[in-house]
């Protein structure tokens, strides 16, 4: 597992537990920025990369779910 999920909120918004997900990103463990390129908060909410293709995992970034099938064509099932 090298990757996982991390939420982008909405601009000006503080990550929490309540707030809710914009839109969620892969970012590779251990970083902020996401496949896309987007740098997103280091106290953003991350889930397990496991859950993509899940109802969890919506809104899902169509540019890192792009680059993610590329270099993970084996989990699309
Ligand atoms: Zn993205």
């Amino acid at each position: 597992m090298e990757h996982e999920m991390r939420a982008e909120y909405e601009e000006g918004v503080l990550p929490h537990e309540d707030t809710p997900v914009k839109i969620w990103h892969m970012v590779r463990l251990d970083g902020t920025t996401a496949m896309c390129g987007r740098p997103l908060a280091p106290a953003a909410a991350t889930q397990a990369a496991d859950v993509w293709g899940t109802p969890k995992a919506e809104p899902f970034c169509h540019t890192c779910g792009a680059m993610y099938l590329r270099e993970h064509p084996q989990d699309t099932g």
